[in-house]
């Protein structure tokens, strides 16, 4: 857990391996002055892969490692020896990291399961050496066709908190010390607004050793859906939440009034949020008697299932996680399935146009390349007819 550190939001550049060359190598033998060509193929060159983990919570982690590599891939050689292929650079991120091209905005894609894997920038694929350029007419080809480019992109992750239950609370109306109560999570807690300026995560075991996540969600103030206060940026985190929990403490003057201001601002920001499951809380319950909790009874809203609390006294927690799980497993309130992206928005180049490269960087100075009438790249016919290898493991 990582209560204070919550990193919801970060900037990577990332770039994957380009492809190697294919080697225009021709081979020689002490007797056997015209060998053929025998270079091989260049190596793919690594992705740059995001993978789900859920051992992480944020994505502090790469915050101090905002530049990715993936390795590029060797380039083929004699021998019909094929490159070495670049490593891929893994990206481990929570589930339910968001991924954004950081210049157009444009949504990439989702890395909402544990062990999911999405290629964001492919390697280039290796060039063919000259083995494979070799036709009845044309028996020695001196070129070799080039890797593929590199890709590049800067991206924005951005973590959506995939809590359970959402707690929804003005200030002060007990949420962090809740998420203590239940959870082995500990949130800092004061006296004061704005308590908690990060959201925090905690895991509730819960009976059979199961367990959900809530999460404490910084306090709502009243106008935070129209931008005003420090809200806004936080309340992005319960659109995810399958079920919210709202909280008014047991002092509270009116505390019908309350939860529908508390539930006011949430439609102001988004009215989907009405959709979700609601429980609602009444807090701090060591601070009222029994007579004051019966008068209470009647005014209280409609509708929605009501919990009495303390998290100081323990009172109602065993009762507050019952209820909560039993919402959740609802039918209405099953989590309506994350569409999980596969694969990706293609980034590749328009690489159909083949570019010939003259054999000139690997060429054997020992060979006699007089006798080669294709000098001009314009006599390679054909040559473009040749398309890269799609399959990796032709390569390997
Ligand atoms: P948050 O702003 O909603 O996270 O509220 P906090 O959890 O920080 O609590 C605000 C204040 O209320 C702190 O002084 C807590 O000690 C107090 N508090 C929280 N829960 C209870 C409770 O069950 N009973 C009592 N008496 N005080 C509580
Ligand atoms: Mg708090």
């Amino acid at each position: 857990m990582a209560e204070s550190n919550f990193i919801d939001y970060v900037k990577i550049y990332c770039r994957s391996g380009k492809g190697g060359k294919g080697s225009p190598h021709m081979h020689r033998a002490k007797y056997q002055p015209k060998g053929g060509p025998d270079g091989g193929n260049g190596g793919r060159g690594g992705h740059v892969i995001l993978r789900g983990n859920r051992n992480y919570w944020t994505l502090l982690h790469l915050r101090y490692d905002r530049h990715i590599h993936a390795e590029h891939g060797g380039n083929g050689g004699k021998e019909k020896r094929t490159g070495r292929q670049g490593a891929d650079a893994y990206i481990e991120v929570p589930c339910g990291t968001v991924v954004y091209n950081a210049e157009t905005g444009q949504y990439i894609c989702d890395v909402t399961e544990h062990g999911q894997e999405v290629i964001l920038l492919r390697g280039g694929r290796g060039g063919l050496g000259n083995i494979n350029f070799a036709t009845a007419t044309n028996q020695a080809p001196r070129y070799a066709q080039p890797g593929e480019p590199m890709q590049e992109m800067t991206v924005i992750l951005e973590l959506k908190l995939l809590a359970d239950v959402g707690l929804v609370g003005f200030p002060n109306a007990g949420k962090s010390t809740l998420v203590s109560a239940l959870s082995s999570a500990k949130p800092k807690i004061g006296n004061y607004p704005f308590t908690t300026l990060e959201p925090s995560l905690g895991i509730v075991p819960y009976r059979d050793s199961r367990s959900f996540v809530i999460a404490d969600i910084p306090g709502i103030i009243e106008g935070a859906s129209e931008g005003k206060g420090l809200g806004l940026r936080f309340l992005r985190h319960i659109e995810r939440n399958s079920l919210l929990l709202f909280m008014v403490p047991g002092d509270t003057d009116d505390i019908k009034r309350e939860y529908e201001i508390l539930l006011n601002e949430l439609t102001t920001f988004n009215p989907e949020l009405l959709d979700k499951g609601r429980v609602l809380a009444i807090t701090k319950c060591d601070l009222l008697d029994q007579e004051l909790m019966d008068m209470l009874r009647d005014t209280l809203p409609d509708g929605v299932p009501i919990v009495w609390i303390s998290a100081v006294s323990g009172m109602g927690l065993q009762e507050l996680k019952d209820v909560l799980w039993q919402e959740m497993n609802s039918e209405s309130n099953k989590i309506a399935a994350i569409q999980q992206t596969e694969t990706l928005v293609h980034h590749d180049k328009d690489f159909s146009q083949l570019r010939i490269e003259m054999a000139d960087e690997n060429e054997d100075d020992d060979f006699d390349w007089a006798d080669d009438e294709a000098e001009d790249i314009d006599d390679i016919e054909d040559y473009e007819d040749f398309d890269y290898i799609d399959d990796e493991d032709a390569n390997a």
